[in-house]
C-alpha cells in the first residue's frame, strides 16, 4: 500500500513541506503528490517515533473474501454432511450408482416427492446425511476446481470388476489427488459372471490406492449399482470418512456456497442450483452469486418441494437473480439488498473489464520470477507421451531433476494426445503440460490459450529437462 506526501502528513499532523525536508534528508527527492512506497514510509515514521500499522484493506467485492472465516466460533459449529462426487471410466457405472442411492434412499426418508434433477441430492441414512453432486465425472469436478471452488469432501471412484482400471479411471484419481481429496473405491458390476475385483485391486496398486487388506488404507466396497447391492456399506464407508474429516459449519450466519448449475427459465428467469457451504439460506436473502444479485424469491430442494431454508451442505435451487451465473461461481448474502447490487454490480464491471483468465498461471517463461517471489516451490507437471514406456522414461528424468528451491511433482500422466481434461486438470493444479511426440488436439489448443496454460512440445528427453532446468535457475531464453 502506498500513500502520497500529502496523505501522510495529514496523518501524522505534519505539514507537508516539511516531510518534503525530512525526506530530502533521508536522501529522497519527492513532491508533494508523490507515492511513498512502504519503504519511505516506515522511514518517516521512524523518524517521528510513530509505528506503522498497516490497514488490511478488504476488497468486499471478491467473493473470496467471504470464504476465509474471520473468527471461527468452536462453539457454533455443528457437524454437517460430506459433499460426494461420483468419478471413473464410462460405462463403468456412475449413474446407474447415483440412480441407485437416490432410489434406496430418498424416498424412504421423504415419502411422496418427486425426485428432481437440480444437480445435487441429499440421502438420509439413519439420521445422517449426504450430499451426492449428481454430474458424474472428472470433468465437472476439475472445471469448478478451475473456478476456485472447493465442494467435493471426497470422491468414489467406480471401477467396472469386469473391465478393470481404464484411462479415465487413472484421470480421475489424478484430479482427486490433486485436490487433495479422499477416495473410495467401488468396485462395481459385481453381479457379473466375469467380474474379477482382485486385478481392479491389483491395478489400483499401481496408482498408489492400496487396499487395507493389502496393508494399505484405501477403502474398496465391492458392489453392484445395477441390483442395489453393497450400496449400504459404501454409504456407511462415506460417513465413516466424513466422520474422520470432522466437517463442520455454522449455521447461524448468512450462507455462502457455490453455484452446481444454472440456466435460464423461461418462466422463472435465472434459475440456479447451489450448494450451501456455510451458513443458512433463507427467502429473501440478499444474495450476489457470480456477477449476478438479487433477492432468494423461491427455494426448491431436491424433491420438488419448496423450502424456506436450507443449511450447511444442502442443495437448493433458488430464483430471483438477475443474470445466470456459471458454475463454479460462488455465492454469498449480505445484510442489505443495497450492498448485494453494490457489490454484484461491481462486480459484473470489473469482469467485463478483466475478461476473465487474467491469472498468473505458472509458465516455465515466469517459473524463476514467481519462485522468486516464494509463489511458487513446486512446478506440477502433466506428462503426455506416445507410448507408456516415453512416460515412464520422462517421469523417470524428470524427478531426476535437482535445483534448490523448487520440487518437481508429476500430478499426471497419460498416453496419447493432450486434451481439453488434461488442460482443466492443469489450470485447476497450475500445472504445465509436457507433450512428447504428442500434440494438442484443437479443444485442447483452444482451452489452454483461454486458461493461459503453457504447454511445452518436444521429441528429445534432455532437450525437456535442460528446458525445465534452465527455467528453474531464471536462465531460459524468452521464446519469440
Ligand atoms: P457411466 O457412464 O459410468 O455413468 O455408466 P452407466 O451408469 O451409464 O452404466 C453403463 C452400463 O453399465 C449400463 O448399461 C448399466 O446398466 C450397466 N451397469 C451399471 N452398473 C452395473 C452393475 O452393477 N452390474 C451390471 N451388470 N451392469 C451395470
Amino acid at each position: 500500500e502506498s500513500l502520497t506526501v500529502a496523505e501522510l502528513a495529514k496523518k501524522l499532523h505534519r505539514e507537508p513541506s516539511e516531510l518534503i525536508k525530512k525526506l530530502f534528508m533521508l536522501g529522497v527527492m519527492a513532491t508533494i503528490n508523490q507515492d511513498l512506497d512502504k519503504d519511505a514510509i516506515e522511514l518517516i515514521c521512524a523518524d517521528y517515533g510513530v509505528e506503522v500499522e498497516e490497514e488490511v484493506r478488504v476488497d468486499k467485492t471478491d467473493l473470496e473474501v467471504y470464504f476465509e472465516q474471520e473468527e471461527i466460533n468452536e462453539e457454533e459449529l455443528v457437524e454437517r454432511p460430506p459433499v460426494v462426487t461420483i468419478m471413473g471410466h464410462v460405462d463403468h457405472g456412475k449413474t446407474t450408482l447415483l440412480d441407485s442411492i437416490r432410489n434406496t434412499k430418498v424416498t424412504a426418508g421423504e415419502a411422496g416427492g418427486i425426485t428432481q434433477h437440480i444437480g445435487a441430492y441429499q440421502v438420509n441414512i439413519d439420521g445422517k446425511k449426504i450430499t451426492f453432486l449428481d454430474t458424474p465425472g472428472h470433468a465437472a469436478f476439475t472445471t469448478m476446481r478451475a473456478r476456485g471452488a472447493k465442494i467435493t469432501d471426497l470422491a468414489i471412484i467406480v471401477v467396472a470388476a469386469d473391465d478393470g482400471v481404464m484411462p479415465q479411471t487413472v484421470e480421475a484419481i489424478n484430479h482427486a489427488k490433486a485436490a487433495e481429496v479422499p477416495i473410495i473405491v467401488a468396485v462395481n458390476k459385481m453381479d457379473k459372471p466375469s467380474a474379477n475385483p482382485d486385478r481392479v485391486m491389483q491395478e489400483l496398486t499401481e496408482h498408489g490406492l492400496v487396499p487395507e487388506d493389502w496393508g494399505g488404507d484405501t477403502i474398496f466396497v465391492p458392489i453392484s449399482a445395477l441390483k442395489g447391492e453393497g450400496i449400504d456399506t459404501l454409504l456407511e464407508m462415506i460417513l465413516l470418512i466424513a466422520e474422520v474429516a470432522e466437517l463442520k459449519a455454522n449455521p447461524d450466519k448468512n450462507a455462502i456456497g457455490t453455484v452446481i448449475e444454472a440456466q435460464l427459465d423461461k418462466g422463472r428467469g435465472s434459475v440456479a442450483t447451489l450448494l450451501v457451504q456455510d451458513g443458512t439460506l433463507r427467502i429473501g436473502d440478499p444474495i450476489v452469486v457470480g456477477h449476478a444479485y438479487g433477492r432468494v424469491r423461491a427455494m426448491v430442494n431436491d424433491m420438488g418441494r419448496r423450502v424456506k431454508e436450507a443449511g450447511p451442505a444442502t442443495p437448493v435451487e433458488i430464483t430471483g437473480i438477475n443474470e445466470v451465473p456459471q458454475a463454479g461461481d460462488r455465492f454469498v448474502v449480505f445484510e442489505d439488498e443495497k450492498t448485494a447490487r453494490q457489490v454484484g454490480e461491481s462486480r459484473a464491471m470489473t469482469a467485463i473489464q478483466a475478461n476473465r483468465s487474467e491469472k498468473q498461471r505458472v509458465t516455465l517463461d515466469n517459473l524463476f520470477e514467481q519462485m522468486s517471489q516464494g509463489d511458487v516451490k513446486e512446478l506440477n507437471i502433466i506428462v503426455k507421451a506416445d507410448v507408456q514406456g516415453t512416460v515412464e522414461a520422462m517421469v523417470a528424468s524428470l524427478m531426476k531433476i535437482d535445483v534448490e528451491g523448487v520440487n518437481v511433482k508429476i500430478i499426471h500422466t497419460g498416453v496419447g494426445a493432450i486434451t481439453e481434461s488434461d488442460i482443466t486438470l492443469a489450470a485447476a493444479s497450475n500445472a504445465i503440460v509436457i507433450g512428447f511426440n504428442v500434440r494438442p488436439d484443437v479443444n485442447a489448443k483452444r482451452a489452454a490459450e483461454e486458461e493461459g496454460v503453457d504447454i511445452r512440445l518436444h521429441r528429445i528427453i534432455y532437450k525437456v529437462i535442460e528446458e525445465i532446468e534452465s527455467a528453474m535457475k531464471g536462465m531460459l531464453d524468452p521464446e519469440y
